[in-house]
Order: C-alpha cells, then sequence, then structure tokens
C-alpha cells in the first residue's frame, strides 16, 4: 500500500491573501518592484519569490506546479498550457540539431508527429523501437542520442514500460529519462522507479473535467529552471504559459484526483473481467491475460488500481462505429477523444488520436481497425452499465470477438 503521494496532495496548505481556504487567484500579467536593481536580478533569476512577468511565472502557477511535484515526488514542477507545450518544451530543451531520440513506437500521436515530422526542421532523429525490448532500446542508441522518452502506460494500446529496468540503461549510458504519465497518475510513481523527467497532459485526469488544456513537467529545480530561463528556456521563448485562471481552477479539481482515480480503475476492472469471461478481445492491465500486467504489478501502488482505459476489438472500423453510436444513444457515454471525464468517452484511435501514425505502422504495432479505445466513467451503478453496453453488442448482432487479433 503506497498512500504518500495522495496523503501528501491532503497536506498541502495553500491559503488565500485573505485567509480564503483557497489560495488567491494572481490576475496580472507583470509585477511591481520598490527597487531598480531587484528587477535586474530578477531578469539574471537571482530573485526567490520575486515575479517579473506571468510567461515566466505566476504565484497561482507556482501553486499548482507545487502540488505537481508532491504527485510526482519531484523537486519541483513548471505547468503549461497544454500537454504538447509540455512536451514539445522538454524535447527542444534536451535537443540541438542533429540530436537523436530514443521512443517508444505506441505513444500520443501528437508526440509521434512531433518527433518524426516537426523536428525534421532540426535534424533531429528519433528512433522509434518497442521500449519492452530493453536491447532493441539498447541497440537504438547513438552517440547523438539524447534522451529515452516513453509513456508510463501508452497511448492507447495500453502498454506498460518497465521504467526501473529502462531508467538503469538510461543511466548506464547517461541519458534522461522522460515518462509521459498521463495514463496513470498516482498508480504508477515514474520518478521513484528512476525517472528524471515526469510529464502529464493536465487535461486529462489530473484536471478530470474536460474543460481546458494544461500540462506539467516535474523535475529538478535546474532543469525546470532552464525551461523558464529568460535566455535560453524553451518555455519561456516558445511560450505555451498556463493562464493563471486556469492553474486555480486545475488545482481545486486535483483535490478529488485520489478518489476518482480509484472509483475509473474500479470500474474499468469490472467491465475488463466481465467483457474477458463473454470473450470479447479486451486489453486492460488489470487483466492476467495483459501483456504489461506483471510489469504494472511489480511498480504500481496497488491501492489506485489499474487505470481507467481500456481497449476492445470488435473487429472491424464498421462494428467499431455503428457500437460506439449505439452506445452514445444509450446514453452510456460520448463518441469523444480525451480522457478521465467522469463520462465513459469512446473513440477509434487508429482513425481519431492515433491517425498520425501511418495505417502500416498502425497494423505493425497492433492497433487494429476495429479498436475502440474506452476512458471508464465515474459510474456509480457500473453493472447496470455493463448490461447496457452487453445489450448494445447484442441488438448489432456483434458476436464474440476473443479470436479477432488485437
Ligand atoms: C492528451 C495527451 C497528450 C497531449 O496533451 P494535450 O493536453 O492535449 O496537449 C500527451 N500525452 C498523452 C499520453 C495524452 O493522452
Amino acid at each position: 500500500m503506497d498512500h504518500k503521494a495522495a496523503d501528501s496532495l491532503q497536506d498541502l496548505q495553500f491559503f488565500g491573501e485573505f485567509g480564503g481556504v483557497n489560495p488567491s487567484i494572481s490576475d496580472s500579467s507583470t509585477y511591481t518592484f520598490m527597487a531598480a536593481k531587484t528587477m535586474f536580478d530578477t531578469f539574471e533569476g537571482n530573485t526567490e519569490g520575486c515575479y517579473l512577468y506571468s510567461r515566466h511565472s505566476t504565484p497561482s502557477n507556482l501553486y499548482l506546479g507545487e502540488a505537481l511535484a508532491t504527485l510526482e515526488g519531484t523537486e519541483t514542477a513548471n505547468v503549461y498550457a497544454s500537454g504538447m507545450g509540455a512536451i514539445t518544451s522538454v524535447i527542444l530543451q534536451m535537443c540541438d540539431a542533429g540530436d537523436h531520440i530514443v521512443s517508444s513506437r505506441t505513444i500520443y500521436g501528437g508526440t509521434y508527429a512531433f518527433m518524426k515530422n516537426f523536428l525534421k526542421k532540426f535534424a533531429i532523429n528519433t528512433s522509434f523501437v518497442d521500449t519492452t525490448n530493453l536491447a532493441a532500446v539498447a541497440q537504438a542508441i547513438t552517440p547523438n542520442t539524447k534522451m529515452i522518452y516513453c509513456e508510463a502506460v501508452s497511448n492507447p494500446l495500453l502498454e506498460v514500460a518497465d521504467i526501473a529496468a529502462l531508467s538503469k540503461l538510461a543511466k548506464k549510458h547517461n541519458l534522461p529519462l522522460v515518462v509521459d504519465n498521463t495514463f496513470s497518475p498516482l498508480a504508477i510513481s515514474p520518478g521513484k522507479l528512476g525517472a528524471d523527467v515526469i510529464i502529464h497532459s493536465l487535461t486529462k485526469f489530473i484536471n478530470g473535467t474536460s474543460d481546458c488544456v494544461a500540462g506539467v513537467v516535474c523535475g529538478t529545480v535546474d532543469f525546470c529552471a532552464s525551461l523558464k530561463d529568460v535566455n535560453s528556456g524553451a518555455a519561456m521563448l516558445l511560450g505555451s504559459t498556463l493562464d493563471s485562471l486556469r492553474s486555480s481552477s486545475i488545482l481545486k479539481n486535483m483535490r478529488t484526483l485520489p478518489i476518482r482515480m480509484k472509483k475509473h480503475a474500479e470500474n474499468a476492472q469490472y467491465l475488463a473481467e466481465k467483457f474477458e469471461a463473454d470473450g470479447w478481445a479486451v486489453s486492460y492491465p488489470g487483466l492476467a491475460s495483459h501483456p504489461g500486467h506483471e510489469t504494472m504489478t511489480r511498480q504500481m501502488n496497488k491501492d489506485f488500481g489499474y487505470g481507467g482505459l481500456l481497449t476492445l476489438n470488435v473487429g472491424s472500423l464498421d462494428n467499431a462505429n455503428n457500437l460506439m453510436e449505439l452506445m452514445q444513444k444509450k446514453n452510456l457515454g460520448y463518441l469523444a477523444v480525451s480522457l478521465g471525464f467522469y463520462k465513459t468517452l469512446f473513440s477509434a484511435p487508429g482513425t481519431s488520436t492515433s491517425s498520425e501514425i501511418p495505417m502500416e505502422e498502425q497494423k505493425e504495432m497492433g492497433l487494429g481497425e476495429g479498436l475502440i479505445r474506452f476512458s471508464i466513467g465515474l459510474d456509480d451503478d457500473i453493472a447496470r452499465t455493463y448490461k447496457i453496453m452487453k445489450a448494445c453488442m447484442q441488438e448489432l448482432n456483434i458476436l464474440s470477438t476473443e479470436n479477432v487479433s488485437a
């Protein structure tokens, strides 16, 4: 049992200036100085507790950053205007023109497109490998490699990274291990397992209300300071800064993260077991049949379960589309991308969130056309949800899909 991160979150106290139980929201783009000298020192990055300009930092962003550093057990954290804002800042901070990245091949479509297409501008090449195969990762490392990148639980195939093993390999080659932990907040603590930088899209579970996009980079004081350096910081100079109003609303939503993660996982585990018993091609890390089950069990914080995401292969894109439309009609959830909402969200990743990945490569990595990704909601009566889902499949005459290659 490991409640440490959740306990530490509960213990955080940020008061408003009039004793409010929530911190006051910083509502300024710029800040005054009593002495001109202090302004100069702040530009140089030498004055603790002084604010300069809101693209650099704001009190609200620092509160949210502190809460996220507490969640991941890192020295500090910077918040960004989106998950991609966080990911692209980290990559451009770590890599110069001509450098090389070793990345998992099953990652978020936007991250994949950034590495594969956009980074061409800087002649930064990425080797996409199966990161569950350590020999393949080791073999891909070149003298120009600047980082190893993976997702703790990958999008959309729910591949589980062995973070401790990857960290050992990274350290041997003196490389930072960067882990996107968007799918598994609280359940997996990459920092404790040896990751150097942990990224989240806050848009998903951490905010949990599907009302904004935001991101975070958790790491050392030195690395986070480098990202917002006024002369050379990727985040400071590219400007993917989070607005203070949003920071404060995300901080408030984050307080229910532990109970939400438990409920998402409990509901997903229930449905996954039922689907498996019915003979469906279901994939969920909480099932013994999942290839990453053993790795996840070994490295997870048990009380938070195996996460809220599961995939179901219903054989063809037509089946997937018909089923999703019918489930939406029956109010089981929404046909929408994204995850971590109170309602179940479902989409066919091959034609949506992973469409940046060419069809052939999708097939190679096991991303079948009939694959539906579910982000399971906070349904109070999941047994009732299951019954209605099953009736939808029967109505569409989608037979059990055990033999569909996942
Ligand atoms: C959504 C997502 C991102 C991108 O985050 P945005 O907030 O949409 O920019 C990155 N990684 C993963 C795993 C995601 O699910």
